[in-house]
């Protein structure tokens, strides 16, 4: 397994000339993630985030490898992760050398536009979409409140258990989310009725960006994995729980699934998260080992991410009373049962062939405690015992006009976190 390098781009001691980027919480010069922008002209482009501020990589072509130039010229961002993950190594060590060496500074600063005066957009053109269920505390919580006796089914320490989601209602971070109407079946009704969600939730996932894939019938070896892993970030998987209970058997989530996903829009490479790799948690005793194509011990060793996650909510009266959102859950991302090579290299292993741009979710990451639980239907015990929110309000599931926010930080000893930006929406009401 060819874990992603540590070089001079990951050092502390680093700094940059572009004001605001030294100790910003999200994007230090360490950081250089990848996203699709647009300012005032509208045109949508490949960008970089330093600080409070985008560098327009189209702007600054001339300064960047020949070889990768090309990938940048379109409105997104497939074409450079097709590209092995060594000419991405490349360009990052290019543009962390343009935004450290102040000699750079008068050809690059005339490219490098606040954020805050410009839109991001999705980073892909994503073909597919596949979400998993490898937070193994969400997948017991759950498991529980349908079967208390025996919430992990047979085949979940075997398998990473997936389904194929949709990619046409992938949205970027700050695009509402309408309540979605759909058919439930509440257990007291003697027929379902079609009408908005009482149950809409929020899941908070890792989502992954795949990089160069695989041909049809060919295979992703678990040792490659990383290779085809280009990036990183936030998913809110959103949910009609009601919805959901009644149209999951026998085939799984559908439109209490597809009607919305958010993502943040800025893509972690893994290059960036390199010194923030950790070792996978050791499975309990009497786990079954898994199977040769799903094992790798570099990945074991160093394929978990030392991430924190964290949930916060602020609804409407919070809003209009200026009080801050509160954080509903936070914990680690260490709470999957599966890495995410394990993912990829499962979802590779009967041939399907994943392509450049396709994006997976990890599924809910829970930690053990209702602190870090990643979803309402497990904070509130499925609607059953509500949480306080600092203004009075009750919650057991999500009113309208409630922004959900999703962030994550990666912190390891003597190293400068970096993070993934966030990834919100708010709840409109459900149409007419
Ligand atoms: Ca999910």
């Amino acid at each position: 397994m060819s874990l992603p390098i540590i070089d001079e781009t990951h050092d502390p001691a680093r700094t940059s000339w572009v004001a605001g980027a030294d100790g910003h919480p999200h994007f230090p010069v360490q950081n250089l993630p990848y996203g699709i922008f647009s300012d005032s002209d509208g045109r949508p482009r490949p960008g970089v985030a330093i600080g409070d501020r985008i560098l327009d990589l189209q702007a600054v072509a001339a300064l960047l490898p020949d070889a990768i130039v090309p990938t940048l010229s379109g409105s997104t961002l497939n074409a450079l992760f097709a590209l092995p993950a060594a000419d991405r190594r490349t360009l990052r060590r290019r543009l962390s050398a343009l935004l450290v060496d102040p000699t750079n500074r008068p050809a690059v600063a005339p490219a490098l536009l606040p954020a805050s005066a410009c839109t991001l957009h999705l980073p892909m053109a994503i073909g597919d979409y596949t979400d998993f269920y490898v937070g193994i505390h969400h997948a017991n919580n759950v498991g529980r409140q349908f079967r208390p006796d025996n919430p992990l089914l047979p085949n979940y320490k075997w398998v990473p258990i997936g389904y194929h989601g949709r990619a046409s209602s992938i949205r970027p971070s700050g695009v509402p989310v309408v309540r979605p109407r759909g058919q439930r079946k509440p257990p007291d009704a003697e027929v379902p009725s079609y009408g908005a969600s009482e149950r809409l939730d929020y899941e908070l996932e890792l989502g992954v960006w795949i990089g160069p894939g695989n041909r049809l019938g060919e295979t992703i070896p678990i040792g490659a994995a990383a290779d085809h892993i280009a990036g990183f970030c936030l998913l809110n998987d959103w949910s009609a729980r009601d919805f959901q209970a009644w149209e999951y058997q026998p085939l799984g989530p559908f439109l209490a699934k597809n009607f919305h996903t958010s993502v943040s829009p800025w893509v972690v490479t893994a290059e960036a998260l390199a010194p923030f790799r950790t070792a996978q948690p050791p499975r309990p005793d009497g786990d079954p080992q898994p199977l040769p194509h799903l094992w790798d011990d570099a990945d074991q060793a160093g394929g978990a991410l030392a991430l924190e996650l964290e949930v916060l909510l602020q609804s409407a009266a919070m809003r209009d009373a200026g009080m801050a959102p509160v954080t509903l859950s936070r914990g680690p991302a260490t709470n999957m049962y599966w890495t995410v090579a394990q993912i990829v290299a499962h979802h590779a292993s009967n041939g399907c062939d994943l392509r450049p741009g396709d994006l997976l979710g990890t599924g809910t990451i829970s930690a053990p405690t209702r602190d870090g639980f990643g979803s309402l239907l497990e904070i509130s015990r499925g609607g059953t015992d509500p949480i306080e929110l600092p203004s009075g309000e009750m919650r057991r599931f999500l009113a309208d006009g409630d922004a959900v926010t999703l962030r994550a930080t990666a912190r390891a000893p003597g190293r400068v976190a970096i993070g993934f930006g966030e990834c919100t929406a708010t709840v409109l009401p459900a149409r007419a």
